[in-house]
């Protein structure tokens, strides 16, 4: 929430937030979002989406959200692979993974100005290659460097692979969630051995990154943080 403040992005004005699965390093300001969607719990409001593990906890976590949030929302989804839920006019569809969270979830949104997708953790599956082919835009947990494979995860490599054999290849590829060993590894060159092989545009999610999609194309923008906070 600071860090939203810190870029100028009024967490009272999100819709909905979208949690991937229970694991704290993306679900751990899963409550603090919703109080500042719902303006601390003052206004029913705005929907989250969520896997199953994040609502009702699992065998070795408890829910991420309490009960006392949960009702505050106005809508609340507990999604499953090839769920389909409408964000007003931009149908989302929910996607499977290979995760050490069974339930983790990512999703294929459909807006008028093109498909953005969204691939959490999860190992590479070849199925993956249709599920998101289509998209303009893929954000994915890429989390590990060429040759430091690791088992529920995705490298580089199965990038480059996923997307050379895509039938409908994005126009952007965003590596998110970059781990230890990818940060050593240098994420920026990672980066661009994907847009080399692959010829599509990659580039690394840092804090502040907007993009802004229209018919025309995509814009990439660094927000400036403010001085104050
Ligand atoms: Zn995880």
């Amino acid at each position: 929430m600071i860090r939203s403040w810190r870029y100028k992005l009024d967490p009272r004005k999100l819709d909905a937030i979208f949690i991937s699965h229970r694991h704290v390093d993306h679900c751990n300001d899963t409550e603090v979002m919703v109080e500042g969607m719902t303006i601390g719990v003052t206004k029913k409001r705005g929907i989250l989406i969520a896997s199953k593990s994040v609502i009702e906890g699992d065998e070795t976590h408890t829910p991420a959200i309490s009960k006392y949030h949960l009702n505050s929302l106005e809508k609340v989804y507990r999604a499953v692979p090839g769920d389909e839920i409408f964000l007003g006019e931009d149908k989302m569809t929910i996607t499977p993974t290979i995760h050490s969270d069974p339930t983790t979830i990512g999703f294929r949104l459909e807006a008028k100005e093109g498909i953005i997708s969204y691939i959490p953790d999860t190992e590479y599956f070849d199925e993956m290659r249709e599920i998101y082919s289509g998209s303009r835009i893929i954000i994915a947990s890429v989390t590990r460097p060429k040759d430091m494979k690791i088992p529920y995860h995705m490298t580089t490599e199965d990038a480059v692979y996923m997307l050379k054999k895509m039938e409908e290849k994005p126009e952007l590829f965003v590596i998110s969630h970059v781990g230890m060993k990818m940060h050593f590894a240098n994420p920026y060159k990672e980066a661009q051995f994907i847009q080399n092989v692959t010829g599509i545009k990659t580039i690394v999610a840092k804090e502040g990154l907007k993009l802004r999609i229209t018919e025309k194309g995509i814009s990439l923008k660094t927000l400036r943080p403010a001085r104050f906070v």
